[in-house]
């Protein structure tokens, strides 16, 4: 039996979490028995409540990675939000949504990639190709995926097909969309029992452009004044996070999911690259993005073109 282990990115949100146990469930029906799905870090909140109420447990977190370990990535493919050493491991599939970026192979792979928005509508298509039927606690966490990565289809990554995809999964799922997506949201936003400097590192992702080591997080809230009583405290975490990490520009998208803005906090040498990327000018640290609630479109390449 070949082992073949299943993760997604750092810091790992829902879609991570989710399409690895996701993955392995395909893997098996597929005759990989020895597949296995990992974590590489914390489950959050709002995976925490999607796991809870379709009663899945988490995948247990890899701690290392062997010199050749057969792997499969999921939900990225940037080395840099990936585990230590994946560099000598042997990827034998990429199933992603993200551009593609510091991401070198010495096989070949199998690589499917589609700009939806989520990995999990990819991954449905492979159940449809393959003819394997999904179960109700599938359906549930790959429907929760959807609805977190396109904040309940609000976000400008969702496509039709994610919205048929979940439509599809709901069904199956018996679950309502809206009312189940709002509480699962909204579990999501629960920061009460994190310090400072665990909250920036909820969803954290580095990229680098120009040798500018661009990292952004970002957290989901119902009230981003709530947030902002902390600021202080926040900028301090994240002042550390800059000096221990090397980071040039650090933002903290605060996205609100009731009216789709986000508030970011903005430090580091190169904030500059904030302000030209976006026209307007960091004030007491801070910067209202009005309409922005996705860093994969509409921050992360903006900041990486202006670095
Ligand atoms: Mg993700
Ligand atoms: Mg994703
Ligand atoms: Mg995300």
């Amino acid at each position: 039996m070949e082992k073949i282990m299943i993760f997604g990115h750092k810091n790992p949100d829902t879609d991570s979490i989710t399409s690895s146990l996701v993955m392995e469930n395909l893997e098996k029906k597929l005759g990989n028995e020895g597949a296995r799905a990992y974590k590489l870090g914390e489950i959050n909140k709002e995976t925490e409540f999607a796991l809870n109420y379709f009663n899945v447990t988490e995948p247990e977190t890899l701690e290392g990675i062997e010199e050749k370990a057969k792997v499969i990535l999921v939900d990225h493919n940037d080395f840099a939000q990936s585990i230590e050493g994946i560099e000598k491991a042997e990827i034998i599939k990429v199933i992603d949504h993200h551009a593609v970026g510091g991401f070198k192979t010495t096989s070949p792979l199998y690589y499917l990639a589609e700009p939806v928005g989520c990995t999990e509508t990819i991954i449905y298509e492979l159940y449809k190709k393959n003819n394997i039927e999904i179960d109700k606690k599938i359906a549930g966490i790959m429907v929760s995926a959807i609805i977190s990565d396109t904040l309940l289809f609000k976000s400008p990554t969702c496509t039709e097909k994610d919205v048929q995809v979940a439509n599809e999964l709901a069904k199956i799922a018996e679950i309502n969309l809206n009312t189940y997506g709002m509480e699962l949201l909204k579990a999501g936003t629960n920061l009460s029992d994190f310090t400072s400097e665990e909250m920036i590192n909820i969803d954290s992702k580095l990229s680098t452009a120009n040798n500018v080591n661009i990292q952004v997080s970002q957290v989901n809230t119902a009230c981003i004044e709530d947030v902002l009583k902390k600021q202080c405290e926040i900028e301090q975490a994240i002042n550390d996070f800059i000096d221990k990490n090397n980071i040039d520009i650090f933002v903290l998208l605060i996205t609100d999911i009731i009216n789709s803005n986000s508030e970011a906090i903005i430090l580091g040498k190169r904030s500059d690259i904030a302000e030209k990327a976006f026209g307007k000018t960091i004030d007491n640290n801070r910067m209202f993005l009005e309409g922005v609630v996705s860093r994969k479109k509409q921050v992360f390449p903006i900041l990486m073109e202006n670095a």
